[in-house]
């Protein structure tokens, strides 16, 4: 059997005395497109960041393709890999932020060309050429030499899309991708991450674009209070929600 691209389980995240997470389980099988949906301050991003290692359960555990990192159950350290496993694991791991996080006094090439450099130790006029091919899936081929500044929202978002594809990631986290965006500017965004749902790019996105999480998530996942409410095909949690939180949600963002 094939381990799942990500698997989710029992998740717990405090802050303090303020429980975050509350036991989240989820699995995603290679392939797979997750929308995470739920209101402000319901954990989505505390979620993403426990996938992404920067935050560490309390209690149960993130895998990666198989490979736990940072596992405790019940408080017993099972298991514990070393930093250097954590970060590698890491590059397995694309991750796209609301705000788009570019180095801004490097050129749209040499930001994607600046994790090839890091850990692939690419010299740089091969990771130049790379990061022109990853810019050119992203419709942005011929502005390998804009800096940010001189790129719309919508292109610099693009530009960290391709950036977070530099190392080939097994899994690709968006966090609210388009949600700093002005509104004519959501659609080409969309459409680069609809690509990659099309190609087979393991894909959890945060959203609130329901139409969007509607047409190219194969689960959508609603998430309330740090516990996952409901989830399952979108024709269910989107067009026949069977919890009261979710059809509350709902009503109000559609
Ligand atoms: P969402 O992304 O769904 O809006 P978050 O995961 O960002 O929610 O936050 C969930 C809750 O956790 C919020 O109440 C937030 O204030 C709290 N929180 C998130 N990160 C931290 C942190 N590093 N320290 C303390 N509280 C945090
Ligand atoms: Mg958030």
């Amino acid at each position: 059997m094939t381990a799942a691209a990500l698997e989710i389980r029992n998740v717990h995240k405090s802050f303090g005395p303020r429980e975050v997470l509350r036991g989240v389980d989820l699995t995603v099988p290679a392939g797979g497109v997750v929308a995470i949906l739920g209101p402000s301050g319901s954990g989505k991003s505390t979620l993403l960041r426990t996938i992404n290692h920067l935050e560490r359960p309390d209690l149960g555990y993130v895998a990666v393709r198989g490979e736990l990192v940072g596992v405790e159950v019940r408080g017993a350290r099972l298991h514990e890999l070393p930093l250097r496993a954590v970060r590698r694991q890491r590059t397995r791991i694309g991750f796209v932020a609301q705000s788009f996080n570019l180095f801004p006094n490097l050129t749209a090439q040499e930001n994607v060309a600046e994790p090839l450099v890091a850990h692939r130790r690419l010299a740089r006029p091969g990771a130049r050429e790379r990061a022109v091919e990853l810019l050119s899936r992203v419709g942005l081929g011929d502005r390998g030499d804009a800096y940010p500044r001189q790129l719309s929202g919508g292109q610099q978002q693009r530009v960290a899309i391709a950036r977070a594809l530099a190392l080939e990631p097994d899994l690709l986290l968006f966090d609210e991708p388009t949600s700093a965006l002005d509104p004519e500017l959501v659609g080409e965004v969309l459409s680069v991450i609809r690509q990659l749902a099309a190609t087979g790019t393991t894909l959890v996105i945060v959203t609130h674009e329901i139409g969007f999480a509607r047409e190219v998530a194969d689960t959508v996942a609603f998430i309330d209070g740090g516990v996952i409410v409901e989830q399952g095909p979108p024709s269910l949690v989107l067009d026949n929600p069977q919890q009261p939180r979710t059809r509350e949600f709902l009503s109000k963002v559609l």
